[in-house]
């Protein structure tokens, strides 16, 4: 039997039917397109971060509950011992851990769309079914649609990413606690993008036990180390951390983790930096007069063009800035693109290149 007939034969069909994430060759472009921090870790950190890798005993095992890293956090936001924190290889690897806990064959994962590819990506890797409740053409919620889907698929797992990638935009407290009391399952609010927004759930865990809070590292600087944390009662996290395999935080991730803890502030300087900035680059977008760009509490801006965002993607490209073309991944996004905000010196360079792509193009 040859392999593509065992391939054929073997493989789930459900696989066999995606494609894997793509990743964008980036080398020598100016990098706008992942919502990645622009800055390098803190000078004055490399040093104490070089000596923790030096000491860290990478012949043994980590600490499989990465402990003082907990500590650490529960400190930082001063939770109780009605807050537990699981762990995850990038927040990516914790929506896997929910979705082998909860969902599988016959069990639904529901979130909204357009929103964080993620979520349907592994709800088909574990053979879960998958409902995506279209959002309002404003990108809000449609409270009735949703609380409907709910009603009629009861999922077990319902993931809303708070304020939602690729869109940017927050969602009412209103239709977020319509979601969550109509849930009969668990819903997780993606808090991927908590340092450019004032909103913040944390205090849900109190109201709801069947809330979780998830966050990350990645969008703070820390991207490369892929670091990401669920918070929420104790008897949802023992039941995950059961099948999160048992060292999936290694040792370096830990000691640069928990050093990035101590110093969240120095990062923090960064991010309110980048928030500024956004409002500079939105500003400037807006100065496009047959650009549609929306308000955003993340550190990126979706606009949405005429005519040719295909066009002005590659044509950036052609100039050496990679941002993410979003035309064509889904209807509701069909001539939109998506700016990373970045350094000021990066948001000119992105501006510069687009006034000569647009101008060639009659966009104005
Ligand atoms: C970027 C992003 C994540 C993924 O974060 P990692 O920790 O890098 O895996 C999760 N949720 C949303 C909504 C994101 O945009």
């Amino acid at each position: 039997m040859s392999n593509e007939s065992r391939v054929e034969r073997w493989v789930r069909p459900e696989i066999r039917a995606i494609s894997a994430y793509h990743v964008a060759s980036s080398v020598g472009m100016l990098k706008m397109d992942a919502m990645e921090n622009p800055y390098d870790f803190p000078e004055s950190l490399k040093g104490d971060v070089s000596g923790a890798l030096s000491s860290a005993a990478i012949n043994r095992y980590p600490d499989p509950e990465a402990s003082k890293i907990k500590a650490a956090l529960k400190s930082l936001y001063g939770l109780n011992e009605s807050v537990d924190i699981l762990f995850g290889n990038g927040s990516d690897e914790i929506i896997q851990i929910l979705a082998m806990v909860m969902g599988g064959p016959g069990r639904t994962i529901l979130s909204l769309e357009p929103s964080f590819v993620m979520y349907k990506m592994i709800a088909t890797f574990t053979g879960s079914e998958y409902v995506g409740v279209p959002l309002s053409s404003d990108y809000s919620i449609d409270i009735e649609a949703t609380v409907a889907a709910i009603e009629q698929h009861k999922p077990s797992l319902v993931f809303i990413a708070q304020p939602n990638n690729p869109t940017g935009n927050l969602f009412s407290d209103k239709a977020l606690k319509a979601i969550v009391e109509a849930s009969p399952g668990v819903v997780i609010i993606d808090e991927a993008y908590t340092a450019f927004t004032d909103a913040d759930y944390m205090s849900w865990l109190n109201d709801y036990e069947h809330v979780l809070i998830m966050r990350t590292f990645s969008k703070v600087g820390l991207a490369g180390l892929r670091f990401g944390m669920l918070y929420g009662a104790p008897v949802w996290i023992e039941q995950f951390n059961k099948v999160r395999l048992p060292y999936n935080i290694n040792s370096l991730t830990q000691s640069v983790a928990l050093n990035a803890l101590q110093n969240f502030d120095l990062l923090l300087e960064q991010t309110e930096q980048l928030r500024r900035d956004r409002e500079s680059l939105y500003n400037a977008l807006s100065e496009y007069t047959s650009f549609k760009v929306f308000p955003s509490e993340a550190n990126f801006i979706l606009v949405r063009l005429p005519h040719s965002a295909k066009k002005v993607f590659e044509g950036l490209k052609e100039q050496g800035v990679l941002i993410k073309c979003l035309d064509g991944s889904h209807p509701m996004l069909s001539e939109c693109l998506r700016f990373t905000v970045g350094t000021q010196d990066e948001n000119g360079r992105l501006l510069q290149a687009l006034k000569s792509v647009t101008g060639s193009l009659g966009l104005a």
